[in-house]
C-alpha cells in the first residue's frame, strides 16, 4: 500500500470530496464517499493515520468504551474477523485495527500524510472550496468534509517560563512514537482529567518522585479492564447484529445497558448503597450513571452517587487530608467525562508520589529547575502537561476556514459556535462538520456517532446528485433554532453546573456555551432520518452555476 506524502503541488489538484483528517471520521467517510464514485484526497497532517489515536500515546492511553462497541458496525466481515485482546483496548491495540481498516479496504491511496490543513477557502462563483496545506499544496473540490476531531488540538496553558526549563516536557496529546523512560526521575504532571488519570499510575511505578499538580480533582471510577477471552467474544460476535441495532436505540451508541427504571431516592440508602457497590465492580462509566435515571438531572439524587465515589475515595486513599483534595466538590458526578482508571487514587498510597493542589497554591511559572507555585518551587527533572485540549471548535478554528462571501468562520464563531444539527454551518456551503458542535458526538460512543453522521451525509449528497443540486447550506433561522434547542436541553441536566470543556471552561476567553447535544443519539437520528426524509428542511440547495 503506498502512502502519498505531501509533494510541492505545481497547480491544484482537483476531486469531488476533501476529506480533513484521517482518524475514524476520515477513514469511514473516504469510505462511503469513494464507495459512490467520488474521487477524494483526505488531507491528514501526522505522519500517520489514526487521528485521536495516532497523537494520544502517551503510557497507559486506553479507550473508556468497550473494545466490541468502540469499532465500526460498516462491515460485519470486519467485526466478525477483528479480535480485540482486552475489553478496554489500549491506544496500540485501536491504531493496529484502524490501520487494519486502512489495509482491508485499500484506503491509502487517498490519503495524503504529513498534510496539514491551514486553509479552506470556498469560491461562490465556481461552487467550490480550495482547501490549502502547510507545505503549499492546494486541492479544489466542491465539497469540503470536517472530518478533524473534536479533541484534537492540545492545550498547554501558557505558563511563563516554560522556554527556559532545562528538563525535558512532554504533553499527553503529542506523545513521541519511542517509549519514553522516566525510571528514577523526579516528574511533574499537570492535570487530571481523563489523560492524567490514566497516565500517572504508569509514571508512577517508574519514577523516582511524582509531583501530581491538581487544580480540580475529577471523579473516576475502576476500569476492571482484562483480556477478552474467546469465549465472551465469540458470543458477542454470534449476536453482533443484534448488538448494534440494540445499540442504535440508546442515547450512547452503546447495548448492553438496560435504561435505569428507578429512580434513585425510590431505594432506601442501603440499596441504593448496594447498586452503586455492584456498578463500581462491574466497570465503565455508562454502567455507572445509568444506576438511576435522574442522577444526571437532580442534584439531590447525583449527590448519592457522588458521595459513593468520595466514600470510595477515602476508603482508597490512607491519607485523610490527600483523599479529601482528591474528592471533588465543584461538580455532579457525570457533568465532566467520567474518568476510569486502573490504580489512579491507589497511586497516592505509594510513597514517591505526592499530591499538590495548584487550586489554593496556583501555579506561578515554569523556572529552569521545575515548577514554582505561589508559594513553592518543585524541582523536577520532566513536566507532562496533561491539560487538554482546545475541544470541539478548536480543529475546526485553527484552520483558516472562509466561506460564501468571503465570511471567516473566525469571525462568525467569536461571540460562540453554532450549527445546524452539528453538520453544518450556515454561511459554508457544502461544508460538512463530521461529529460538530451541537450533535451528540463526545456524548455517545464517538464511532457510533461519526457513522450515522457520514452516513447521513452520504445520503445527503446522492440526494443532490440525483437531483442536479450543486450545494446545500445551512439556514440561518434554523441554526439559530436548533442552537437555542441544544442549549434548552442541557439546561434541562446538570451538565452546565460544571466548568468542563463542553462549555469551553478550560480555555480562557472561549466565548460560553455548551456544545455536545444530550438529548442522546437515538433521539438525534431520529431528528436526522426526519429531515432527510423531508427532503432537508431547514437547508437551501443551490444548482450549479
Ligand atoms: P481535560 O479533561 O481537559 O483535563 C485537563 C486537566 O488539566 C484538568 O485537570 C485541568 O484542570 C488541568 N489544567 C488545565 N490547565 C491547567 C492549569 N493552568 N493549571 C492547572 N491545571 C490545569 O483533558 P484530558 O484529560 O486530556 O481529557 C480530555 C477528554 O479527552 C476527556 O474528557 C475524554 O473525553 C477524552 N479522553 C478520553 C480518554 C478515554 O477514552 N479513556 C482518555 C483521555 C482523554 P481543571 O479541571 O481545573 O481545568
Amino acid at each position: 500500500m503506498t502512502q502519498l506524502n505531501e509533494k510541492p503541488a505545481t497547480k491544484p489538484d482537483q476531486f469531488d470530496a476533501i476529506i480533513v483528517g484521517a482518524g475514524f471520521a476520515g477513514l469511514y467517510a473516504l469510505y462511503r464517499l469513494r464507495g459512490m464514485g467520488l474521487r477524494v484526497r483526505v488531507l491528514e497532517a501526522g505522519q500517520g493515520i489514526g487521528g485521536t489515536w495516532f497523537w494520544n500515546r502517551y503510557p497507559g492511553a486506553r479507550c473508556d468504551v468497550e473494545s466490541l462497541e468502540y469499532s465500526y458496525s460498516f462491515s460485519d466481515e470486519l467485526q466478525q474477523d477483528w479480535d480485540w485482546p482486552e475489553r478496554f483496548s489500549p491506544q496500540a491495540d485501536i491504531l493496529a485495527y484502524i490501520n487494519h481498516v486502512a489495509d482491508r479496504f485499500d484506503l491509502r491511496r487517498d490519503i495524503q500524510l504529513e498534510s496539514r490543513v491551514v486553509s479552506a477557502t470556498f469560491d461562490d462563483a465556481a461552487q467550490r472550496w480550495t482547501v490549502a496545506t502547510a507545505a503549499g499544496g492546494e486541492f479544489i473540490a466542491p465539497i469540503c468534509v470536517m472530518a478533524s476531531g473534536n479533541l484534537s488540538l492540545p492545550r498547554v496553558p501558557s505558563f511563563p517560563g516554560l522556554e527556559r526549563f532545562e528538563g525535558r516536557w512532554f504533553h499527553t496529546a503529542l506523545w513521541p512514537d519511542q517509549a519514553v523512560d522516566f525510571g528514577g526521575r523526579r516528574v511533574g504532571v499537570i492535570g487530571t482529567g481523563s489523560s492524567g488519570i490514566q497516565l500517572i499510575p504508569e509514571i508512577a511505578g517508574q519514577a523516582g518522585h511524582l509531583d501530581v499538580f491538581q487544580r480540580t480533582a475529577n471523579f473516576s471510577l475502576p476500569a476492571h479492564n482484562r483480556p477478552l477471552t474467546r469465549e465472551a467474544a465469540d458470543s458477542h460476535k454470534r449476536r453482533y447484529t443484534e448488538w448494534r441495532e440494540e445499540a442504535r436505540r440508546t442515547p450512547f451508541g452503546i447495548a448492553g445497558h438496560p435504561p435505569p427504571q428507578k429512580y434513585a431516592f425510590d431505594d432506601p440508602p442501603e440499596e441504593r448503597a448496594r447498586v452503586y457497590t455492584s456498578k463500581w465492580g462491574t466497570g465503565g462509566n455508562i454502567s455507572f450513571l445509568y444506576a438511576y435515571k435522574d442522577l444526571l438531572v437532580d442534584p439531590e439524587a447525583n449527590e448519592t452517587a457522588s458521595e459513593y465515589v468520595r466514600q470510595r475515595i477515602r476508603s482508597i486513599v490512607r491519607d485523610p487530608a490527600t483523599a479529601e483534595l482528591l474528592s471533588p466538590r465543584d461538580h455532579p458526578i457525570g457533568t465532566k467525562r467520567l474518568c476510569l482508571d486502573s490504580g489512579y487514587y491507589e497511586v497516592f498510597n505509594r510513597d514517591n508520589v505526592r499530591l499538590v493542589d495548584v487550586r489554593s497554591d496556583p501555579i506561578a511559572e515554569i523556572t529552569p529547575e521545575g515548577i514554582r507555585t505561589e508559594r513553592t518551587l518543585y524541582p523536577l527533572d520532566d513536566i507532562v502537561f496533561a491539560t487538554g485540549f482546545d475541544a470541539m471548535t478548536g480543529a475546526l478554528l485553527d484552520i483558516d476556514v472562509r466561506g460564501a462571501g468571503g465570511l471567516s468562520l473566525r469571525d462568525k464563531w467569536a461571540e460562540g459556535p453554532n450549527t445546524y444539527l452539528g453538520l453544518m454551518t450556515a454561511g459554508f456551503p457544502n461544508m460538512f462538520i463530521i461529529t460538530g458542535l451541537g450533535s451528540p458526538s463526545v456524548k455517545a460512543n464517538m464511532v457510533s456517532a461519526i457513522e450515522q453522521h457520514v452516513d447521513w451525509i452520504a445520503d445527503c449528497l446522492g440526494f443532490m446528485a440525483r437531483n442536479g443540486l450543486a450545494t446545500i447550506a445551512a439556514d440561518r433561522d434554523t441554526e439559530r433554532n436548533w442552537g437555542r434547542h441544544v442549549n434548552e436541553v442541557a439546561e434541562a441536566t446538570l451538565y452546565p453546573l460544571a466548568n468542563s470543556w463542553y462549555v469551553g471552561a478550560n480555555i480562557p476567553g472561549k466565548p460560553r456555551v455548551f456544545m455536545p447535544y444530550v438529548a442522546g443519539l437515538d433521539k438525534y437520528r431520529a431528528i436526522c432520518d426526519q429531515v432527510a426524509a423531508d427532503d432537508y428542511p431547514g437547508f437551501t440547495f443551490e444548482r450549479h452555476n
